[in-house]
């Protein structure tokens, strides 16, 4: 259960061993937090995972197993550090490795690895049950289950069977991610994004979608995503929409001069659970006896390409192998 990219690689490596699987998808899309909001007029903001920066060789083969005209493209730009929002000089060794973003959304490649799975929309999966050696899922048996979910949420659904793993329910930090459109092109710089290193300044993140990768913005327009540092992400949590994309555009403002300051496109993205801080030890993933297999970021750092290893290690560990 859980169709962001972890569940759909559990799903996948299920079925190319001819396992058939059925995901059960508490929202009413594919990727969980590889969101991407489209919005008019053509603007594209990344409000979840903003790039995709394949370490291992299994994953930079998945994004090349892609039609060419479907890959990600290469992220040009720098990401630079600031400080009280002064652009400090971006370090050309923390630059080097590859980054890569898709054109439309990267939420693209979890609609990629969706395809030919079957998956049940708007199903969320309160508890499990158990029927002799069979898992209960929303009513329906099954031999063996994945909780592709952030593990905060996989401890809860554990629990309802009556399962104990050494999951800690305060192992993720909050985000507020907000998105930011401006009739106007966003400033040609070396950088596509901004990053506090030390998370004390309100604006943790702040990518130039636009800037990014091609394709983010009609000619004229400016997309932006800025992510508050896990401080402001909390201390902000209770304010509404208006006044968070308010407080986040004056620092836009200070920034960019004029007009920045005010957005004529912006909605608000909150994460209760966005990346873990604390890796869950690995003999949390299937416990002895057990045909439930946890999968999702919370074994590794909160990346699409750990999340996605997960899934496709907890689904080889239910098939019996390593
Ligand atoms: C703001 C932000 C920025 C990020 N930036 C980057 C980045 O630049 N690069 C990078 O690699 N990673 C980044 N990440 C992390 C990356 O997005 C995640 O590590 C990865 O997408 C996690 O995938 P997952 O499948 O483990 O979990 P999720 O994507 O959370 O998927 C879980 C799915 O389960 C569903 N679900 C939850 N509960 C239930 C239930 N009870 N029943 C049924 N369905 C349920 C959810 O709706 C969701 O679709 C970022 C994350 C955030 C939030």
């Amino acid at each position: 259960m859980g169709a962001g990219v972890s569940g759909l690689a559990a799903a996948r490596e299920l079925a190319e061993a001819g396992v058939g699987a059925v995901l059960f998808e508490a929202s009413g899309q594919v990727g969980g937090r590889l969101l991407s909001w489209r919005a008019e007029p053509g603007l594209v903001f990344d409000v979840g995972a903003t790039l995709l920066a394949p370490v291992g060789e299994g994953f930079a083969a998945l994004l090349e197993s892609l039609p060419a005209d479907e890959r990600p493209e290469r992220i040009r730009r720098w990401i630079a550090p600031h400080q009280g929002l002064r652009a400090l000089p971006a370090d050309p060794a923390r630059n080097a490795a590859p980054r890569f973003a898709f054109r439309d959304g990267n939420q693209r490649l979890a609609e990629r690895l969706a395809d030919g799975l079957e998956l049940r929309f708007g199903a969320p999966v309160e508890w499990l049950d158990k029927a002799g050696r069979e898992i209960l899922v929303r009513g329906e048996p099954f031999d063996a289950c994945v909780l592709a979910v952030p593990g905060p949420i996989a401890a809860d659904l554990l629990a309802t069977l009556g399962e104990r793993r050494p999951l800690r329910r305060d192992s993720y930090r909050s985000c507020l991610s907000v998105a930011l459109g401006y009739p106007m092109d966003a400033p040609d710089l070396p950088w596509f994004a901004l990053l506090d290193p030390d998370q004390t300044h309100p604006l943790g993140w702040l990518s130039l979608e636009s800037r990014k990768v091609s394709g983010r913005a009609p000619s004229g327009w400016a997309a932006l995503v800025a992510q508050l540092s896990a401080r402001a992400s909390s201390d902000w949590w209770g304010l509404d929409d208006d006044t968070v994309v308010q407080r986040t555009s004056v620092f836009v403002g200070r920034l960019f001069g004029r007009g920045w300051d005010s957005p004529s496109v912006a909605r608000v993205f909150r994460w209760t659970h966005s990346q873990p801080e604390l890796a869950a030890p690995t003999e949390a993933i299937l416990g002895p006896e057990s045909r439930v297999a946890l999968a999702g970021d919370a074994f590794g750092k909160g990346r699409v390409e750990y999340a996605w290893e997960a899934g496709r290690r907890a689904a080889r560990l239910l098939l019996g192998g390593g």
